[in-house]
């Protein structure tokens, strides 16, 4: 078993990421880790990916076909499985994640801040404004890290989708606020990488110029993964895109845990992510 730190920028698109996360780039430009490009499953939404990312499934089979589907999954997610094999679970991230694997509708009273929860997210803080700062986002998940000490923590942001919403994806704000998540990654991933930690990025859906996303084109579905363990292969492995159903079973082979039998065989998927 090996500690894993999943983060998910919502709304962050490959040339986003490359042109602006230049401390995760030069990670990966001194051997410290992987570097992929996935193609994102459709619809290139926020809850339904959210799904996917986390269980392993298509749309279609997961049946979080919309923003507007609240409801508990009833799918088997990385939160669970964790859970089953003994891992404690935290979360930092927007509150659909808490309707999907805590309780939904979302009760801002009462489930903002849960230290103790018999869900398979068993410390979570959720935030429900678009606007929550990142940098308190990356605060709440260190609150978590140090005080909970999870062995998996899902970290999820919100303001490059709310950035590429107001003004596109080739704006100064979008790229703005994706200098400020780089900012982010440089002050906590050497805490994380030091303290045993291993860190895996990516994103759900990427942003059209028009500042939309949902359909399927290469700005909207194309996004970045970053991968920094020390059994992942290091460099830029970009020339093609990786399925973004492997998310899911690469999680669980990180943190030593069965996959769910419902999700992809990384073999089947024909990436060679790790050293032989
Ligand atoms: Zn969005």
């Amino acid at each position: 078993m090996k500690k894993t730190i999943f983060i998910l920028l919502d709304g962050c698109g490959f040339d986003v990421a490359t042109e602006n996360l230049g401390f995760l780039e030069h990670l990966v430009q001194e051997g410290q880790g992987g570097k992929y490009k996935i193609l994102g499953e459709l619809p290139s939404s926020s809850r339904p990916i959210y799904e996917t990312l986390l269980t392993g499934l298509s749309v279609f089979s997961h049946g979080i076909v919309n923003n507007s589907t609240v409801r508990r999954s009833k799918e088997i997610s990385v939160f669970d499985l964790c859970v089953d094999s003994g891992l404690k679970t935290a979360a930092s991230a927007y509150y659909w994640i808490s309707e999907l694997y805590v309780r939904a509708p979302f009760d801002p009273d009462n489930d903002r801040i849960r230290l103790q929860s018999e869900s398979a997210i068993n410390y979570g803080i959720y935030y429900y404004e678009d606007i929550y700062p990142d940098s308190h986002v990356f605060n709440d998940a260190e609150f978590l890290r140090k005080n909970c000490s999870p062995d998996f923590l899902f970290i999820h942001s919100m303001n490059l989708d709310d950035s590429g919403h107001h003004s596109g994806c080739h704006s100064k704000e979008h790229h703005m606020t994706a200098l400020k998540v780089n900012e982010l990654m440089a002050t906590f991933m050497p805490k994380w990488l030091n303290a045993g930690y291993q860190v895996i990025v990516t994103a759900d859906h990427g942003m059209s110029e028009m500042g939309l996303h949902g359909g399927n084109t290469e700005v909207q579905r194309i996004v970045p993964l970053y991968l920094f363990s020390e059994r992942v292969r290091k460099g830029s492995f970009c020339e093609s895109t990786i399925s973004q159903l492997l998310i899911a079973p690469l999680l669980c082979d990180l943190l030593g845990i069965e996959k769910s039998p419902k999700m992809k065989n990384l073999e089947d998927l024909g990436v060679d992510l790790f050293e032989k």
